[in-house]
């Protein structure tokens, strides 16, 4: 039977993972293809990360996304890690292969330059240098993703600047850390300003950045996308910089992943946006 008419199971495995909108996503799209399956959430406990590797290929899965706080923990646990996780030093998805083995790739950086590009098409990693701020996880995906496709410059700034430096120095050029003091005046010339904290989140205060030396020519990025609109993307469309949230790379990364497990390269449409945005 082909791999799309037989009924496919997929998931995410994390601790705790009820939070994930990846069902809401992937589930919208077997149905929007009439393909048989359904994608599950898989709470494991970090002790249980092996033997929960072991039973997606005993239980018949066709793979998982993975995330908090198994990102890297499955990377020595699976037989194929592609470059760019390597790289990323996290895997955000595996596809169980013909043969039980296990391959793991990082499509959240990707995801999320696929974003900024949805709301600018003619949009280049290499049109000018680029502001990360952040040195979390992911920052780390979204600076080697913005690497690989041609940044020539890229000012990383972080609140712990030690981690910025270890980032910088663990990737090389075009990544440069930016201390923290000198994040205002570090957004002179850029082309492309992304927040990869976790500040401007539900809950949390916002990205304490002023903008007064971006250029209103400037796309501003969140990798957060609840509230669909931080203070940092809201204070950037009132001067008028164009904007993406972090929906964009929940989206983005997800299709490759379908396409693995399922076979068809699903496409992200206003209907799959809304079922999501219902969550929020
Ligand atoms: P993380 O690894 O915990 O990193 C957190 C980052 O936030 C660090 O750089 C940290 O700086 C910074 N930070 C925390 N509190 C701060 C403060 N008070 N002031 C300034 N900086 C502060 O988190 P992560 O996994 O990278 O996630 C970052 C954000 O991206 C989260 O909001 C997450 O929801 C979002 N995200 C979105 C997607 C998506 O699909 N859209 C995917 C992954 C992550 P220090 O190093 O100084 O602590």
């Amino acid at each position: 039977m082909s791999a799309t008419k037989a009924f496919g199971l997929a998931g995410i495995i994390g601790w705790p993972v009820a939070h994930s909108r990846s069902p809401v996503v992937h589930n919208h799209w077997l149905a929007e293809h009439g393909l048989p399956g359904s994608y599950v959430l898989l709470p494991v406990l970090p002790e249980r990360l092996p033997a929960a590797l072991a039973g997606l290929v005993a239980l018949g899965f066709r793979g998982c996304n993975v995330t908090t706080p198994h990102k890297q923990a499955v990377m020595p646990l699976i037989e194929h890690v592609d470059p760019m996780a390597v790289r990323i030093g996290a895997v955000n998805t595996i596809v169980v292969q013909d043969d039980g083995s296990l391959r793991g790739f990082n499509n959240d950086g990707n995801g999320f330059v696929q974003g900024l590009r949805d709301v600018k098409p003619d949009w280049r990693p290499d049109d000018g240098p680029i502001v990360v701020v952040g040195a979390g996880g992911a920052a780390r995906a979204i600076v080697v993703a913005l690497a690989a496709q041609g940044a020539r410059e890229i000012r990383l700034v972080n609140r712990t600047h030690e981690k910025a430096q270890k980032l910088a120095a663990d990737l090389g050029p075009p990544i440069a850390a930016v201390r923290w003091e000198e994040r205002g005046e570090a957004l002179r010339g850029v082309a492309t300003l992304i927040n990869a904290t976790t500040q401007g989140s539900a809950g949390k205060p916002p990205l304490d950045l002023p903008l007064d030396a971006l250029s209103r020519d400037a796309i501003v990025g969140d990798a957060i996308y609840v509230p669909p609109e931080t203070p940092l993307l809201a204070a950037a469309r009132a001067r008028g910089n164009l904007t993406a949230n972090g929906l964009g790379m929940l989206l983005n990364q997800a299709r490759p992943a379908f396409e693995a497990w399922f076979g068809v390269m699903p496409s992200i449409t206003p209907a799959l946006r809304r079922a999501v945005e219902a969550t929020f």
